[in-house]
């Protein structure tokens, strides 16, 4: 029989009770927040919630925050997320309660204003660019802004027919999804067997109808676009802009800029690069900057300053700014860790982020490739993250990268990224990131060596992992698609409610 751990609906017994850790302070007014909701909107009975008692409340959460992976356990290689090591300060220092209080409303707080400031001052220095925004949530909506300003800029010079995109066929899936969102056609062009741009390609893609060129570089097949400086000039000289990818700002930080490669405008994924977990879909910034030619069609609202005042710039002061993009001015508390974060870092820590993040890059690739795992671009440096292929692998052992992937998590590992970017058949995409030790690089070698061994000898273990965590394989459609968190409660079982609540048209969890 499988033995199985108890649902926390399982474990509740009739006014069973645990205390408030925060009780209100003594004398403090009662509120309360159901007298402020219609009385036709109230609830006729109260939630069937489990009633349980602290330890269980504790026990059932800590156990369900161990169900999964996260960086604070495991290593988490997944590339083209950056799933770094984010220092707990900044979030405690964002987390202050002078910061926390503060209303969107209120009246232009000038502490906030002025980290706020900073921060838009430092991600131009770090990128090259002339202006900056922090509206923008995440990094698909930075790169709807940037998109969105570029077409204001092709319109404001009566050039409103470039409406094509050019993105690599690398190209990460926003790219394209972003150009055809903003009424752009996507105009595709090969890469070379290097991984570079076909430079040929280009120059016959590009033409009087060329709006702009999406970037990512170093690109998503882990390689730095040697020749960027000339896919500037070409693109440039056919009437279009450069817009930069910058997701993944940790193998270029300190070291080199998107402004002097030629680029006009940047998303930068803060949540990735400075100090906000990427993944689980938890809040975000895709704060944007630009070079001089698009300044003024930046989204408000920007925090200006006036002497020693801070204050929102808006549409009065941007008059042909193309809008506002969030409720108010974008994520705060995210765009905060990544002002304390760079305060943390200085100059000097932000160049070492980017040579830890190629170094362990590099380390690992060699060590895989040693081991006899096949690069996707041997000739070539890893960026922040690399490529390696199992097209031989699944030939001659009949396993897939799905099939490695799965079986790393057997060794306690988060797997890399699978089957992305398309173009590299059985890819896995591995970033180690600057924040994980030589041992812990070691350790994940050790595994991949182990995992090699089995696909020659036991291939079946790899095709059925993983065999160590509390589900098995899933059917990944079914599990997207047809997704059930709904609990019934049994037939006959008396809740604290009679037992009469979620009972029709409910699908049970099992
Ligand atoms: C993550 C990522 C994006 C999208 O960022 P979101 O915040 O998830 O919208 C775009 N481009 C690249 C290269 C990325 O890695």
């Amino acid at each position: 029989m499988e033995l199985r751990e108890p649902l926390i609906f399982e474990l509740s017994r009739a006014g069973r009770r645990a205390a408030s850790q925060f009780p209100p302070p003594a004398g403090a007014a009662e509120v309360s927040a159901a007298a402020e909701v219609p009385v036709h909107l109230r609830r006729a009975q109260a939630a069937a919630l489990p009633e349980v008692s602290e330890l269980q409340v504790v026990r059932h959460f800590t156990r369900l925050s161990q169900l999964n992976f996260s960086i604070d356990t495991h290593f988490y290689p997944l590339g083209s997320c950056t799933m770094k090591y984010n220092p707990k300060a900044c979030n405690a220092y964002a987390m202050l309660p002078e910061f926390l209080a503060q209303h969107p409303f209120a009246r232009e707080p000038q502490g906030f204003l002025a980290c706020l400031y900073e921060l838009q001052e430092m991600l131009k220095a770090i990128t090259g660019m002339q202006g900056v925004s922090l509206t923008p949530m995440a990094g698909a909506q930075g790169e709807f802004a940037g998109v969105a300003m570029i077409r204001a800029y092709h319109r404001a010079r009566n050039d409103a027919a470039r409406n094509e995109i050019i993105v690599p066929q690398a190209a990460h899936g926003t790219n394209p999804a972003t150009a055809a969102m903003c009424g752009c056609i996507v105009k595709e062009v090969p890469c070379d067997a290097g991984g570079s741009i076909d430079m040929a390609a280009l120059k016959s893609a590009v033409g009087p109808r060329t709006a702009a060129i999406m970037l990512t570089n170093p690109s998503t097949l882990g390689v730095f676009e040697s020749k960027i400086v000339e896919v500037a000039q070409i693109v440039h000289a056919a009437g279009g802009l450069l817009y930069y990818d910058g997701a993944n700002l940790n193998a270029i930080l300190g070291k080199v800029r998107p402004g002097d490669m030629g680029f006009d405008v940047i998303h930068m994924n803060l949540h990735k690069t400075f100090a906000t977990p990427h993944g689980g879909g938890g809040p975000g910034s895709g704060a944007v900057g630009v070079g001089s030619r698009l300044l003024p069609y930046l989204p408000i609202p920007i925090v200006g300053r006036e002497g020693a005042r801070y204050r929102w710039l808006t549409e009065r002061d941007l008059p042909r700014s193309i809008g506002r993009l969030s409720g108010f001015m974008g994520n705060a508390g995210v765009n905060l860790r990544a002002y304390i974060y760079m305060r943390l870092l200085g100059r000097e820590g932000m160049a070492r982020v980017s040579e830890f993040a190629s170094l362990n890059a590099n380390y690992l690739l060699k060590r895989l490739q040693a081991a006899g795992y096949e690069a996707a671009y041997p000739g070539r440096r890893a960026s922040h993250e690399f490529i390696i292929t199992l097209k031989r692998e699944a030939t001659l052992y009949g396993v897939t990268a799905m099939d490695v992937a799965k079986r790393l998590l057997d060794h306690g590992f988060h797997a890399p990224t699978t089957y992305f970017p398309l173009l590299v058949p059985e890819c896995l995409l591995i970033e180690p990131t600057e924040t994980e030790s030589k041992e812990e690089l070691d350790r994940f070698c050790d595994a991949m060596v182990a995992i090699r061994r089995e696909m020659e000898q036991t291939p079946e273990m790899l095709r059925s992992a993983p065999h160590a965590l509390p589900v098995r394989r899933l059917d990944d459609v079914r599990a997207a698609k047809q997704l059930n968190l709904v609990w019934t409660r049994p037939r006959g079982d008396i809740g604290p409610d009679g037992g009469t609540a979620h009972r029709e048209g409910e699908v049970a969890l099992r």
